[in-house]
């Protein structure tokens, strides 16, 4: 027998009709490339938004197409989130900090028809034109358009903001595309359907999990050109949370102005970006008034412990720690206390907030070793795979498609344990796991380790081949200021820590750990420069 209720198809098309009826007057204050602050609402969003779709269709991009966006978190990408699917088509955010190649190759399997770009990005436009043709080439903002482009407020105008170009009836449509960051190998398409952004949207707002609401001043520091901003751009519209845009500005004496000047209630980044600002509030601990600050989430990569720490004990400030990836939309769990928690021991709770957390609604969960699946119990290692609405079913053009189980689970790559209550800790991405004697030992263990000693900065470590026991660990470690500890001083410090077998038999000081284009430890540079090297 089915049910009797109505299939109100779940669209982003909703989120903006939502926007503009019932949250019209939300504020969205966006930062120019001149550094200004642009102040409008949502009420002024769905119109925009559907000019640009009919411009789109006017310039006769048809439904199904790719539109490229080269642009950071302003307003209008906010714009193209929701104008280029309420044309049919698929909005596809670029990273400008990819090589103009990797773009170019990405453009190219993506078969982008057009692009939107800033106009402080027209000099990675004109190169990644270089390698793949647009038909359609739209710059935002002042300054010469390069030949062949038109301006993205000209494309707007002729646009009729009334009519929606394409009834959006359809939920399973392709409404976004963002490609994997690709730490190893080449990037995959990840093709998000209206109804997993739309029920990803949703999760995010619960209150164990972001816990957005209209009364919310949301800042993403996150990118909008990978995956999604994780989701900000729409929950917050559909809530009725402001959204403060900070631009291609992200130090963080630009991100303090913003976060004090309008009031922001919670924020999201990487770690990297909270380590930045953690260090200048450190310098000028009483000089910014961040009391409005309820939640900073951070994710991508693994919060260190001292991380949340530093800023709960010296600034008074709730890190949130939450794990994902862009095959995910990209939310799959949180690591918020759970009520059994509460009474713990400061030190237990801290222990735990540094864990991945549990999955999300809606997102299933099992790891998996060598001999089957692995048994919830904290300590056995096996690698993640997860199911569910908000979860990639493929990769655009069938790439990878080992990553997908025949049972129809996706395959993480992440190495986990998870104990009784389905909390997650991430122990190592697969590749980089240390495969020592038989054993498997996690470099994300040691080097939080490493991090968490006052000597060390910052702190990678790799496998390297090793005749006896297959790998064994090398670290590379960047030291602090004024610091000297030899190599075997930091082995002693780990000692305690971890089994002997553990310890990384080389120390190699570096000067820097060299990242991918989204911040994480780019460990492949790593080891072609130590693996086959003997070293010292
Ligand atoms: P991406 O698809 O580029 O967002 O990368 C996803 C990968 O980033 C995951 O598979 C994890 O390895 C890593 N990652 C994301 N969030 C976290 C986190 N909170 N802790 C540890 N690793 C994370």
């Amino acid at each position: 027998m089915q049910g009797l209720m109505m299939h109100g198809a779940l669209t982003l098309g909703a989120i903006l009709d939502r926007a503009e009826r019932i949250n019209a007057r939300g504020a969205v204050v966006s930062r120019g490339s001149d550094r200004s602050l642009h102040r409008s609402t949502y009420g002024d969003l769905a119109p925009r938004a559907r000019r640009l779709a009919a411009g789109l269709r006017d310039l006769g991009v048809p439904e199904g197409a790719r539109v490229a966006t080269l642009m950071w978190n302003q307003r209008e990408h906010l714009e193209a989130y929701y104008g280029v699917p309420a044309r049919g088509a698929v909005v596809h955010t670029l990273n400008p900090r990819l090589s103009p190649a990797e773009l170019g190759h990405i453009a190219a399997h993506a078969e982008d028809e057009a692009i939107i770009a800033d106009a402080s990005l027209v000099e990675v436009l004109q190169r990644i034109r270089a390698e793949r043709e647009f038909r359609h080439v739209i710059v935002v903002g002042d300054g010469d358009l390069p030949p062949g482009a038109i301006a993205y407020e000209e494309a707007l105008a002729t646009g009729d903001p009334g009519l929606p170009p394409v009834a959006q009836d359809d939920e399973l449509a392709a409404a976004a595309l963002c490609y994997t960051s690709g730490t190893t190998g080449h990037p995959k398409g990840v093709l998000y359907s209206h109804r997993s952004l739309v029920l990803h949207a949703m999760g995010l707002a619960m209150a164990d999990s972001f816990g957005i609401r209209e009364a919310d001043t949301v800042l993403p520091v996150v990118p909008m050109f990978h995956v999604n901003a994780w989701g900000l751009p729409f929950t917050c519209p559909m809530t009725g949370a402001q959204l403060v845009l900070p631009g291609r500005f992200l130090d963080p004496e630009s991100l303090l102005e913003l976060l004090v000047g309008e009031r922001v209630t919670f924020t999201a980044g990487v770690p990297t970006v909270w380590l930045a600002l953690l260090e200048r509030l450190d310098q000028e601990p009483d000089a910014h008034d961040l009391s409005a600050l309820r939640c900073m989430l951070v994710g991508g990569s693994a919060a260190p412990k001292g991380l949340i720490e530093a800023f709960e004990r010296r600034h008074g400030l709730h890190v949130l720690q939450g794990w994902g990836m862009t095959e995910m939309c990209p939310v799959g769990s949180i690591g918020r206390l759970p009520r059994a928690m509460a009474d713990a021991p400061a030190e237990e709770r801290l222990a735990y907030r540094a864990r991945q957390g549990q999955p999300v609604p809606l997102v299933e969960i099992r790891a998996r070793h060598e001999d089957g699946f692995v048994p919830w119990d904290g300590v056995t290692m096996g690698e993640l795979e997860v199911r569910g609405p908000t979860v990639a079913a493929a990769y655009m053009g069938g790439d990878g498609a080992d990553r997908f189980t025949a049972d129809g689970w996706f395959r993480t790559g992440d190495i986990v344990t998870i104990d009784p209550t389905g909390c997650i800790e991430i122990t190592d991405r697969e590749k980089d796991l240390i495969k020592s004697g038989g054993e498997w030992i996690s470099s994300v263990a040691l080097e939080n380790a490493l991090m968490a000693l006052p000597a060390v900065a910052e702190a990678a470590v790799i496998a390297i081949p090793d005749p006896k026991w297959q790998e064994r660990p090398l670290a590379c470690v960047v030291l602090r200021p004024g610091h000297g500890p030899t190599p075997d001083e930091l082995r002693e410090r780990l000692a305690g820590a971890f089994p002997s077998w553990w310890l990384p038999d080389r120390v190699e000081f570096v000067e820097e750990i060299p990242r991918t284009a989204t911040g994480k430890f780019k460990k492949s540079v790593l080891r072609d420069r130590f693996a086959g090297n003997p070293g010292t």
